[in-house]
């Protein structure tokens, strides 16, 4: 069906005529310039005529523009040149949508809408749309309309009766008579929930003009309508291949949080009656990563994470994070790796990446300067932005970069990240969780060297973490066994799984190995659980007095155990206590934080406490974790400082002498070297000559 110019006029002007469009329109009248778009809804074109509404997806270019001369014929008081009201049909039908990896070029010309995570923004630029230029001579107004990158300058004077006689060649522009639109540069990228299994996301510019300009930032989840359009790859060669990009004609923000898991009556029932469940959170832990075995305490902590605490604004507005981290800390091959990239794929917006990717974003976020903005300033999302309210796994985290080094703490903490460079200066929200993993600082763990001398990530960084576990590989013949009998079953389902059903296999009963190795299968599916997980983030628990209790008995019998001087637990940990054992009621669907709750959480943090701060003797050390150096050797620091200040005398003191002092006061020789080389760190200590101390 084809529709004639006059056709078209006349089916816009009626819909323009419904009393929604016409109060829309006598606003954007009375308020021209600062509105100026008709936000168009599919929806009441399609309930208008159908066969209108699809052909407006055939053929947007000549439609909007009739609609736009439609809507001007409607509003006769906007005369510039260039000036005018955008028509922006928004919140296109389900069979407009096109995935970006299947975009093709039967799209080319077509209105679609592309759904997806802002990875990129440029700063918003302005650009001509009509220039003025004044006659030289006579003075005379001339308008040119700019379509290209390079300004076009009349050829001629157009004035038939000026004083120029039609033979000026030289114009004056009038910059701030011309008229102007704001443009930006986007990009855009699949969504990670999108995503089959590790697939790298594509991605898609979009070119923004006019009032949707600087509409959106890094990390926004958005859906753009626009048409599909292509551009020669460069200006040089003459190539028949060209790249496309969406001409953006509206933007639509997504509405709910976990909107794009979809609901049913049934999947509700189904999941209340999971909730009842006796055995819920021991099936959620065995359908978590099956594959891998053992691993049981990251497991129910990375199960509590999934369903995550509770974010809370307090009376003065200060914001409480609800997310947990989880830092798993490891030897290597322990199967690290295989869980981050599994708990990627099943959490609800979950992304993988490690902490020494190639991208200018890093982590985080950045300006750049690069190739998208053609030179203009870029804000470029990092991994933790495109995962806003989701979950972030980030693998190597001990090799990422200096700059996500000092800006991680804010987003793992306050979860948002400030960028102020170069004209860019946005705030982006990284609303996470994070679930990273790291190796020790020698590559294996050493028996010999305490657990946390190993961890080579910086103080303030590692408390931000509600639980670090600790993975170390140590041959064990017991656990070997049952470890290579896991595997090698994991490996044999596999292979039976692939053979096409109903195949005989001489001497080979392929239903029995499936039988045998059932174990391996999740409870419940990938699809049931995120389900299960979406639907759980609607309650919000609220602490009972007995959990209440529990948190502070074991928060305070921990913090007593402090040896000497020295604080066990910080008010850090409390709030992690809470954010665990809330994500234990959500997992119930409980409104109600229970005992048990409680003490799913402080079993998780003795434990991991107890690892990684433990001093071998019951007692606890987090002094370690918040401030790099345990109480003890704070202690042979104070001493080694002391030695130094006391016998220092004029040249300052050999290292030979102090190591003599130092054992006379009962330190070890290895303990005054370390305090030594942190002294010379921190700048108390340097050396005037060579192998010579002296207190700065
Ligand atoms: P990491 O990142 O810790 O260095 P990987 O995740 O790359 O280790 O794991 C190495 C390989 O060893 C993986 O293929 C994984 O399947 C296997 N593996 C290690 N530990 C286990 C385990 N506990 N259960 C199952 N497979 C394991
Ligand atoms: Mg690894």
């Amino acid at each position: 069906m084809t529709y004639e110019d006059k056709e078209i006029e006349k089916l816009w002007e009626t819909i323009f005529a419904t009393d929604k469009y016409r109060v829309m329109i006598g606003n954007i009248a009375d308020n021209f310039p600062q509105e100026k778009s008709v936000k168009v809804d599919y929806e009441d074109i399609n309930l208008y005529d159908v066969a209108f509404s699809a052909y407006i997806l055939e053929e947007p270019d000549r439609c909007l523009e009739i609609a736009k001369r439609a809507v001007m014929n409607m509003v006769p008081n906007i005369d510039r040149p260039g000036q005018a009201i955008n028509v922006r049909v928004c919140n296109l039908p389900r069979d407009a949508k096109v995935e970006i990896r299947n975009l093709r070029a039967d799209h080319l010309g077509k209105l679609i809408a592309v759904e997806g995570l802002v990875r990129k923004v440029t700063t918003v630029k302005p650009r001509i749309t009509y220039a003025l230029f004044r006659c030289a001579r006579c003075n005379s107004e001339i308008w040119v309309p700019q379509t290209g990158m390079i300004m076009k300058e009349p050829l001629m004077c157009n004035n038939p009766d000026g004083s120029c006689n039609k033979q000026a060649t030289r114009f004056i522009e009038d910059l701030k008579a011309s008229t102007w639109i704001d443009t930006q540069k986007v990009e855009i990228q699949e969504r990670p929930e999108g995503l089959r299994g590790g697939s790298q996301p594509e991605r898609l510019s979009g070119f923004m003009e006019d009032d949707i300009a600087g509409l959106i930032t890094a990390g926004n989840s958005v859906t753009l309508n626009g048409i599909l359009r292509s551009q020669e790859k460069s200006d040089r060669d003459k190539s028949t291949v060209f790249e496309t990009f969406l001409d953006v004609v509206s933007i639509d923000f997504e509405k709910h949080e976990f909107e794009e898991i979809q609901i049913t009556e049934d999947d509700e029932k189904e999941i209340l009656a999971m909730s009842k469940d006796p055995a819920l959170y021991r099936n959620i832990i065995r359908s978590i990563a099956p594959s891998i075995f053992g691993m049981e305490d990251e497991k129910k902590a990375i199960a509590l994470q999934l369903f995550g605490g509770c974010h809370k604004v307090m009376d003065d507005g200060t914001n409480l994070r609800g997310d947990i981290h989880i830092l798993l800390i490891g030897d290597p091959g322990v199967a690290k790796s295989q869980i981050l990239r599994y708990m990627s794929m099943l959490a609800p917006r979950g992304v993988y990446a490690s902490g020494k990717s190639a991208s200018a974003a890093g982590l985080t976020a950045a300006a750049v300067r690069d190739d998208f903005g053609d030179g203009r300033w870029t804000l470029e999302a990092g991994a933790l932005v495109l995962a806003d309210k989701g979950l972030a796994c980030i693998d190597e985290l001990d090799k990422m970069t200096d700059q996500d080094r000092s800006s991680l703490h804010e987003a793992m903490e306050a979860q948002r990240i400030s960028v102020a460079k170069a004209g860019i200066n946005a705030t982006l929200q990284c609303r996470c969780s994070m679930l990273a993993a790291a190796n020790p600082k020698y590559g294996r763990f050493e028996e010999e060297t305490s657990i946390y001398d190993q961890i080579e990530l910086p103080p303030p960084l590692m408390s931000r973490f509600d639980l670090i576990m600790i993975l170390t590989d140590k041959p064990n013949k017991a656990h070997d066994e049952r470890l290579s009998s896991h595997i090698l079953q994991t490996q044999m389902r596999g292979e039976a799984r692939m053979i096409p059903e109903g195949t005989e296999i001489k001497g080979l009963d392929v239903e029995e190995i499936l039988r045998q190795t059932n174990e391996i299968k999740p409870v419940y599916s990938i699809e049931t659980l995120r389900k299960y997980v979406a639907y759980s983030k609607r309650i919000v628990p609220v602490m009972s007095p007995e959990a209440f209790k529990i948190i502070q008995e074991s928060f305070l019998r921990i913090r007593n155990m402090g040896s000497g001087n020295s604080v066990p637990i910080t008010a850090r940990q409390l709030e992690g206590y809470v954010r665990l054992s809330e994500a234990s009621a959500r997992m119930r669907l409980s409104s109600i934080v229970s005992e048990q709750d409680a003490n799913n959480a402080a079993d998780l943090i003795e434990a991991y406490l107890n690892r990684i701060a433990g001093n071998g003797d019951g007692t606890y050390d987090i002094d370690k974790i918040a401030t790099g150096v345990s109480a003890k050797s704070r202690g042979n620091i104070d001493v080694v400082r002391n030695i130094i200040r006391d016998f220092e005398g004029v040249i300052g003191l050999t290292k030979e002498d102090i190591i003599n002092h130092g054992l006379n006061n009962g330190l070890e020789e290895h303990e005054i070297e370390t305090a030594l080389k942190k002294l010379v760190d921190v700048g108390d200590v340097y050396t005037p000559t060579s192998n010579c101390y002296k207190m700065a």
